[in-house]
């Protein structure tokens, strides 16, 4: 199941997707479950996709979380999950735009599967994970690398706002070998299979939730497969999850 969150006759609302059509949803699924207007929305109609979830407290992320990913960038996957958090105020939805911050000449693209929490998590084992799970987006970290590596943490590369695009929906089935890949103006650049994670995600769920509490809309980021690379003023670049959706976001430079 799909289901998308968007604008429409000035109001925002929830709709699961239904062929060319959205069935639009009386609250936030999340919360108020899946009772239905009645109501339905032919696609075209739609004002916007919006990002489907806002986090409600964090993104939290996992860095070098595939091998040939972490070798490009000069090492080895670490043995336990690397953590980093983006603020909330970095999404952004489908056709937004990426806007590149002036304090960075090096911004780049970082294609991955999102995990969209549903129920209060803490301390959760792996073999449960999925009791807590909400659903699967496609997300794209957003990285001013030559800041990542000239601070040394990683708050300000990973946290611009902007940075952290999510879409198109929330699809609450994953084929867990689902092909990954990111295209920039058309131009194939990263090529992965979310299988090829060194830790998956149920591994993630009970590592990240050990630290902090994830909460109803919080979402996770799962890490970046090999090819990434930098975008310009001007690109389009596209993060596609077989079987979740393809994520297009236009790149401007800030006024
Ligand atoms: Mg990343």
């Amino acid at each position: 199941m799909k289901i998308a969150r968007f604008s429409h006759d000035g109001s925002i609302s929830f709709g699961i997707v239904d062929e060319d059509a959205l069935v639009v949803l009386a609250g936030d699924p999340m919360f108020a479950g899946f009772e239905t207007t009645g109501e339905r929305v032919p696609l075209g109609k739609v004002g916007a996709l919006l990002a489907p979830v806002i986090p409600r407290s964090k993104v939290v992320a996992v860095g070098k979380n595939y091998r040939d990913h972490a070798a490009e960038m000069g090492g080895e996957a670490p043995g336990e999950p690397l953590l980093f958090l983006k603020p909330n105020t970095a999404v952004i939805g489908l056709g937004d735009a990426i806007i590149l911050p002036p304090q960075s000449k090096q911004v780049e693209f970082e294609g991955e599967l999102a995990v969209v929490i549903g129920t209060i998590a803490k301390n959760v084992a792996a073999a449960d994970a999925h009791e807590y799970i909400f659903g699967y987006t496609v997300a794209n970290d957003i990285t001013a690398r030559d800041l990542q590596k000239s601070d040394g943490q990683w708050a300000r590369a990973k946290g611009f706002d902007t940075f952290c695009p999510l879409g198109p929906v929330i699809e609450t089935e994953l084929n867990p070998d689902a092909a990954i890949r990111t295209r920039v103006n058309g131009e194939l650049k990263q090529d992965g299979r979310i299988s090829d994670m060194v830790h998956d995600v149920p591994s993630i769920i009970e590592y990240a939730s050990s630290v902090f509490t994830l909460l109803p809309g919080d979402v996770v980021l799962t890490g970046t497969p090999a090819g990434v690379g930098p975008i310009v003023a001007g690109d389009t670049v596209e993060v596609e999850i077989e079987g979740v959706g393809s994520l297009v976001n236009p790149v401007r430079a800030a006024k």
